[in-house]
C-alpha cells in the first residue's frame, strides 16, 4: 500500500513538474519579450500581406470582370442608338447609357486602385520576404541562449514522461482512474501530504485514528474536509 502511495505521490509530482516546466519553456523570458514580439509582428506582417494580397487578386478580378461586362453593355446601347426609330427611343437609350457610363467610370476606377495597391503590396511582400531570412538569423542569434534552456527544458521534460509512463503503468487501472478522477477535481493536487498531523492542501487536522491508519500504511484514508487522498512519509512527517 505505501508502494502505491509513493507512486501516486511520485506521479502526482512528475505531472506537475512537466506541467510547470511546459509553461517556463513556452513563456519567453521578460528580458527577451521585446525582441520576440517584434520579430512576431515582422512575420505576422507578412502573413498579413499575403493574405490582402490573394483578397485583392480576387477583388481586382471581380471589378475587371464587372467592367467588361459593363463596356459589353455600352457598345449594345450604342448600336442601339444608332438604330432608334424615335427621339423618345432615343433620349431613353441615351440615358441608359449615362448610366452604364457613370458605373464604367466608378468601376474603372476601382480597378486601378486595386492594381495600384497590388504593386505596391506585392513590393512591399518581396522586399519584406528579402529579408526575412536574415531578421530571422538575427532574431535567432538573440533567442540562443534561451533557445539552449529550451531545449534543456525539452530534455527534462522527455525523462518525466518516461518516468510518468513508468509509473502508470505500475498503478491498477482502477487506482489511476481515481486518481486521475481526483487531480482534475482537485485542481491538479490528489495526493496531500501529512505534516504535523494536518493535511497540507486544506491544513485541517487529520484524526488520530486516521493518523494511525496512515502510519500502518495499508489503506487509501481520505482528507475529512477536502477529500484528498492523505499520505503520509515516515521519513519526512
Ligand atoms: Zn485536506
Amino acid at each position: 500500500m505505501s508502494g502505491l502511495l509513493d507512486e501516486l505521490y511520485r506521479l502526482q509530482e512528475r505531472l506537475r513538474f512537466v506541467q510547470t516546466r511546459e509553461r517556463e519553456r513556452d513563456t519567453v523570458p521578460a528580458e527577451l519579450t521585446e525582441v520576440d514580439n517584434a520579430f512576431r509582428e515582422k512575420l505576422d506582417a507578412v502573413a498579413r500581406l499575403k493574405q490582402r494580397l490573394i483578397e485583392a487578386e480576387i477583388e481586382h478580378r471581380r471589378a475587371s470582370a464587372e467592367l467588361s461586362d459593363l463596356q459589353e453593355k455600352q457598345k449594345k446601347y450604342q448600336t442601339q442608338l444608332r438604330n432608334v426609330q424615335s427621339s423618345r427611343e432615343y433620349s431613353a437609350v441615351l440615358n441608359e447609357m449615362d448610366g452604364v457610363e457613370k458605373q464604367i467610370r466608378v468601376t474603372e476606377d476601382r480597378v486601378l486602385a486595386l492594381e495600384e495597391e497590388l504593386e505596391t503590396s506585392r513590393a512591399d511582400l518581396s522586399k519584406r520576404e528579402q529579408n526575412l531570412p536574415r531578421e530571422t538569423a538575427e532574431h535567432e542569434e538573440k533567442m540562443k541562449g534561451w533557445r539552449v534552456t529550451q531545449r534543456g527544458i525539452n530534455e527534462e521534460l522527455q525523462a518525466a514522461r518516461v518516468e510518468i509512463a513508468d509509473l502508470e503503468s505500475r498503478i491498477r487501472p482502477r487506482e489511476r482512474s481515481e486518481f486521475q478522477r481526483l487531480l482534475e477535481k482537485k485542481g491538479g493536487l490528489a495526493v496531500a501530504r501529512v505534516i504535523n498531523a494536518s493535511c497540507s492542501a486544506c491544513h485541517v487536522k487529520v484524526r488520530p485514528a486516521a493518523m494511525q491508519s496512515l502510519k500502518g500504511g495499508n489503506e487509501i484514508i481520505y482528507c475529512d474536509s477536502c477529500r484528498r487522498i492523505l499520505y503520509y512519509d515516515p521519513h519526512n512527517p
